[in-house]
Parts: structure tokens; C-alpha cells; sequence
């Protein structure tokens, strides 16, 4: 039976998005929450970007040491062996890869200015697979930028080359979300059957129909007997419009009509009650409010004023509620500081610090080690430059010789 995976890209399409980025300490807060979330793999970066370089090893140390597990942390790349083998210099346990290039006329022509062929395309992208699988990948994508304005003969070409050269799964993008639900359905279903891969579906939300084109290609996928992975963003944050939300994508797939059948599996890990923390965090640390009707985590998501749906709630959810809060994490009261309040800032002292920790009931070992721990949420609040939130004080005080890694920078 088919499966569908979550495969989230916050960590890449998210931080490229104009006006909008996260310190490496906030991406890895998100790679945790990912990894609660139940899914499969994060995009966690650019492992040719020198920046990135501390940060991506420093997460991959997590991963081995089963803190960042079971999720697949995976680089994007452009498909071009030369990139590969800097990646591999810079990051060399790298495990999980996708490698992008252009397929649409359109961008031969207007951005590769004719250049580069069909046949380039093709040429670079398995020479770009083989050299990642030499070096030490065991999982490629392969990714054809503006599939969506792409000719399908064309990606069925390019996702057997992919095949052949060793890829493992296929990445149709809608970069410029374009496709609709009918188009998107036709020509996933014409690749996946040819192809017989396992299918990502990355769509972009220009028109407002990235989740519904990402359901509606999945169900492709799976009807010629395919997996499939969903990218998704958290809050749907990405470039321009953003990306196929990854709450709402979940909700989807779990009770839209119709889509609900029994010809496929859902990941079984997916862990809907950490949506409201993860969405919290993701919007704080993005520094952009999670719109009020936003599927599941929206202020006005389980809200309601007219008589009539008050009424009919109160007596039974079911009458005007599709799912429960309590699934997503909420309902919970939260706790506000109306008083006087002690953050950790850059310029913070020990004993302000000492009782920031003590209210998370962190205990030190000695004075030696408040003090290292200190120091670090100090260069943590330089990089950041907002107070420190609970899930990075404690990360930096449990994982010290990463943040310390994570919060270097070397130009
Ligand atoms: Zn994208």
C-alpha cells in the first residue's frame, strides 16, 4: 500500500523567503520540532553556503546522537557535480540530498539564456546523483524546478534518468504555483505510472491552491501505486505566497472528503498535538504573526459568536467543528508574565541568569558550568537578537558543545 511522508522545507524555502530568515539556533528549534511533529525529513539547509556549514554538522552530530532522530536531516542543492563535491568538503556526513535544476522552456531559454539543452539537464543532474552517491548519500532527490510549465514527456525522461543514475525519489516542483488541482493530478499521475518513483509534490501558493494541489497529487502518486512526500513549511511560510502549509496539509489529509479512503497509509508518526507549539515557535521566530484563520492553529480557528453555531457547538462539537482543538495541543491555559520579568539578554549577568534557569527547574552542576552556559545564551542572543524563548534555553543548557558549534560563525 502506498505511503505518504511529510518532507518540510522551513528550514530552506522558508529562510530564502524575501524580508524573512532564522538564526541557526532557531533552525535547529525547528528541526526538534519537526522531529516531534513525526516528520520524515527536513530540508535543513545549503550545504555549499559556508554560514550554513556549523549549523548543518552541528545537526547532523544531533541526529547521531539520536537527539534529531528519527527524522532525515537533507541539504538542497543545485543538481551540478561541482556543488556536490563542496557539500561534501564542507558537510561529509551528509546523508540525505536533493539536487535541483530547471526543466521548463521557459527557463532554458529565459535563464539559461539556451545554454543548456534537454540533454544538459539530464546530463548534469545524474552526473550531480552519481558523485553524491560516491560520496557518501544514501537517499538523492532529484528535483525538476518549474515542472509545472515543464513538457511531461520531458520529466518522465528526466525522473528515469534520475532512476537510473541512482536517485530515489522525484521532485516535481510548481515553482511558480501554477498547476491546479486537474492539471496537477493529470500530469503526476502520467509520471509516476511511467516512472514507478516515489514522488515529492513541492507547490508554491500564488494562486491560493498549494495544499489543494499537493492533495490532489498525492492522490496521483498513490493511484499508480507510488509513494509520495508532501514538502510543506510551517505556517506555510515561503517564497512570495509561500509554500503548501504543513498543519493544514496534515488536517487534509486526515479528514477533507473524499480524499479520506483507505487506499493508502499515512505516516503513523505524525504528531498533531505538537502543531500548536510548533506554530507558535515557527511564527515567533519568523517574526510573523500566524494569521487568526489559519487552519487549526488560527486565533479564530475553534472560535464562535453567532447564536446560532454557539448554540449548536455547545450542545455537540460535531455540529460546527470539523476537529478537535485538543488534537492540535491547544486548549491549555498559558501562562502570560504581567509582573516583573528577568530574560536573558547579551549583556545578562549570573544571578539574572541563574533565575531564568531556576523557573525551568535547571539545575547546574556547579558555578563552572552556569557560567559556560551563560556565556553561550549570550553569543545565542547576539545572533538572534531577541530574548531567548524556554525551548532554546533549554536546548543550549542539554546540548552545550552543539550550540557552542551552531552559534560560530567564521567569515
Ligand atoms: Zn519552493
Amino acid at each position: 500500500m502506498p505511503k505518504i511522508f511529510l518532507l518540510d522545507v522551513t528550514n530552506r524555502d522558508g529562510v530564502q523567503t524575501a524580508h524573512l530568515g532564522l538564526a541557526k539556533i532557531e533552525k535547529t528549534i525547528v528541526n526538534m520540532y519537526l522531529n516531534e511533529m513525526g516528520v520524515t525529513q527536513s530540508e535543513f539547509g545549503f550545504p555549499t553556503t559556508h554560514h550554513e556549514t556549523n549549523y548543518l554538522n552541528a545537526n547532523l552530530e544531533l541526529a547521531d546522537m539520536g537527539v534529531l532522530c528519527p527524522i532525515r536531516l537533507s541539504g538542497w542543492l543545485r543538481a551540478v557535480k561541482k556543488d556536490v563535491e563542496v557539500a561534501y568538503q564542507l558537510v561529509p556526513k551528509l546523508k540525505y540530498l536533493n539536487l535541483s535544476i530547471s526543466t521548463s522552456e521557459q527557463m532554458l531559454s529565459g535563464k539559461f539564456q539556451g545554454r543548456m539543452t534537454r540533454d544538459d539537464v539530464i546530463h548534469s543532474m545524474t552526473e550531480a546523483t552519481q558523485a553524491a552517491l560516491q560520496l557518501g548519500a544514501v537517499g538523492v532527490g532529484v528535483n525538476a524546478e518549474d515542472a509545472s510549465r515543464a513538457d511531461v514527456e520531458f520529466l518522465i525522461d528526466f525522473a528515469l534518468a534520475g532512476k537510473e543514475a541512482g536517485a530515489e525519489r522525484f521532485r516535481y516542483c510548481d515553482t511558480l504555483g501554477y498547476d491546479s488541482p486537474f492539471s496537477i493530478y493529470d500530469r503526476i499521475i502520467k509520471i509516476a505510472e511511467a516512472s514507478k518513483m516515489p514522488i515529492e509534490l513541492h507547490c508554491h501558493n500564488d494562486l491560493g491552491m498549494a495544499v489543494a494541489n499537493s492533495i490532489s497529487g498525492a492522490k496521483a502518486a498513490i493511484d499508480a501505486g507510488c509513494d509520495v512526500y508532501i514538502n510543506t513549511t510551517i505556517n506555510g511560510i515561503g517564497e512570495r505566497s509561500g509554500n503548501a502549509d504543513l498543519i493544514t496539509v496534515i488536517l487534509a489529509i486526515k479528514y477533507a472528503n473524499y480524499f479520506d479512503n483507505e487506499n493508502y497509509s499515512f505516516l503513523e508518526n505524525v504528531n498533531l498535538k505538537a502543531a500548536w507549539k510548533t506554530c507558535k515557535y515557527a511564527s515567533y521566530a519568523f517574526k510573523v504573526p500566524i494569521p487568526i484563520t489559519q487552519p487549526g492553529v488560527g486565533a479564530n480557528a475553534f472560535a464562535h459568536a453567532s447564536g446560532i453555531h454557539a448554540d449548536g457547538v455547545i450542545k455537540d462539537r460535531k455540529n460546527y467543528e470539523l476537529y478537535d482543538y485538543e488534537e492540535l495541543g491547544r486548549g491549555e491555559p498559558e501562562l502570560i508574565v504581567t509582573g516583573r520579568q528577568i530574560v536573558v539578554g547579551e549583556y545578562s549577568g549570573i544571578r539574572g541568569f541563574r533565575n531564568v534557569y531556576d523557573n525551568l527547574e535547571v539545575e547546574f552542576k556547579n558555578e563552572e558550568e552556569a557560567r559556560k552556559i551563560l556565556e553561550l545564551t549570550r553569543f545565542a542572543n547576539v545572533e538572534k537578537q531577541k530574548p531567548l524563548v524556554e525551548e532554546e534555553l533549554l536546548f543550549i543548557a542539554s546540548y552545550p558543545e552543539q550550540a557552542r558549534k551552531i552559534l560560530t560563525l567564521t567569515p
